[in-house]
């Protein structure tokens, strides 16, 4: 027998009662993924191991697309790359009838790499050079203004293009969500938003023909989106009325949620994140109360957490425990904030590989990194865990693969299982060649000779 230190648990009296199982023994334990055992996984690709299920980023997509296209007639989804660009992520997205949404050249590029037209392809973000602008006009991509200077430097390319362009105008505004986000396109509410139309119109060179509006990330208020479609369709007809100018789109970004959990939120996920069904139902509401009869603009919406998140995790490999001075229990893993960037804002599902016996008591687990930071979780109940316990990250589809970091590790493989169970690697593991093909040593710091 191992000895084990007793726990010492904290009595909760005084709080509320909760229905479920005890925090004490509870276990969340997976042994798969869709059908794939997670030691097969292991095995054959690795730890750490990002895994993606295509089985779930498709029926995700079909019921969320759904949910609006069943109550309005004029439906687009535009698939925000930043939110996970790998070409595999993107390309099961477009199969499913998503257009691209893009915040950057680089995006753009890959979008079109990827073989979608430019006028499939929504171009947001507030920097896009003079050359990208330039190019994405002359692909008739639909380019949504994010502010003044803008405006100038796609009169500049059209004089130089000698057409017209049409664009979209990203707007911000309060819907009852703060802190606002108001460093993105126009405001509304201080008139700034109709003087930008006046001047565009006035140009005579740009033509506007639609809205964008993106309020932020994991909103958790579904009545959020129906101010805001509310305030965008009045400010269509605003523009419409004065200028004569028809949008053909109004565009009302992503941020709906996933069942991810906030750090800081008391509610767990299964209650405190409204499904998916109240915004379909809000947002609609909203058009067809604002809407003038027989008005159907097409509705585009360019989700990405809620599409992607729980569809990805990522599984580590128990390297080490320690005891820490304060008598709490702490394990190492192979996988730190390098490879779950989110963490510093998201607390996972944490499960385990196995059955493992004791009481639970409540764990911090560190990354690889020899980093203060690198902490991935604090104060999940863990039971104690054996050396080589596989530990499976979840929600993590959304955002970890691309605002990971290359730092001090490799990162890993990420495989994708199809929905016949087919596991194949999407990205490739990282080696020093890869890591180092960009650098250049200048000769004279040769060490070699
Ligand atoms: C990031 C972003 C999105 C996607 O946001 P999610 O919260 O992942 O749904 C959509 N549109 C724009 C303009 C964005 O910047």
């Amino acid at each position: 027998m191992r000895y084990e230190k007793p726990v010492i648990n904290k009595l909760q009296s005084g709080l509320m009662n909760k229905f479920g199982s005890s925090p004490l023994y509870a276990r969340r334990v997976r042994k798969e993924i869709d059908g794939v055992t997670i030691d097969d996984l292991v095995r054959q690709f690795g730890s750490p191991l990002y895994v993606f299920s295509e089985q779930s980023l498709r029926s995700r997509y079909k019921n969320l697309y759904n949910l609006f296209s069943n109550r309005y007639p004029n439906v687009t989804f535009g698939w925000s790359y930043k939110t996970n660009y790998l070409q595999a992520v993107c390309a099961i997205m477009h199969q499913e009838g998503a257009i691209a949404e893009v915040v950057s050249e680089m995006e753009y590029d890959k979008a079109r790499k990827l073989g979608i037209d430019g006028k499939d392809i929504i171009f947001n973000g507030p920097h896009k050079p003079m050359h990208a602008l330039e190019k994405a006009a002359k692909e008739e991509a639909m380019i949504n203004i994010d502010h003044m200077d803008e405006i100038y430097d796609l009169e500049k390319v059209a004089q130089k293009l000698n057409k017209k362009i049409r664009v979209g105008m990203r707007l911000n505004m309060d819907t009852g969500i703060h802190p606002q986000w108001s460093r993105f396109g126009l405001n509304l509410e201080s008139g700034q938003a109709m003087d930008a139309v006046k001047r565009l119109a006035t140009g005579g060179k740009l033509i506007l023909n639609g809205l964008h509006c993106h309020i932020g990330t994991y909103i958790l208020e579904p009545d959020a989106y129906a101010v805001e479609v509310a305030k965008m369709v009045e400010f269509g007809y605003q523009v419409e009325d004065n200028f004569g100018l028809k949008m053909e789109y109004i565009d009302i970004g992503g941020g709906m949620p996933s069942r991810s959990k906030l750090k800081g939120s008391y509610l767990p996920p299964d209650v405190g994140v409204p499904p998916l069904e109240s915004y379909a139902e809000k947002i609609t509401e909203a058009l067809y109360t604002h809407l003038r009869p027989g008005d159907f603009p097409r509705l585009i919406m360019e989700n990405g957490r809620a599409l992607v998140d729980e569809s990805g995790y990522l599984i580590s490999t128990l390297f080490a425990a320690k005891r820490l001075p304060d008598g709490r229990k702490a394990y190492i893993t192979d996988a730190g904030v390098n490879t779950l960037f989110t963490s510093f804002w998201y607390k996972f599902n944490v499960e385990i590989d196995r059955e493992a016996a004791g009481l639970n008591e409540p764990s911090i687990i560190y990354g690889p990194l020899c980093m203060n930071i690198d902490v991935i979780d604090e104060g999940s109940m863990l039971p104690s865990l054996e050396r080589g316990t596989r530990l499976i990250f979840s929600p993590i589809g959304a955002y970890n693969n691309t605002q990971w970091m290359q730092f001090i590790e490799y990162r890993p493989n990420i495989v994708l299982i199809s929905p016949e169970g087919k596991v194949d690697v999407i990205r490739e593991a990282e080696d020093l060649k890869h890591i180092e093909e960009k650098e250049k040593l200048p000769k004279r710091l040769n060490l070699h000779d």
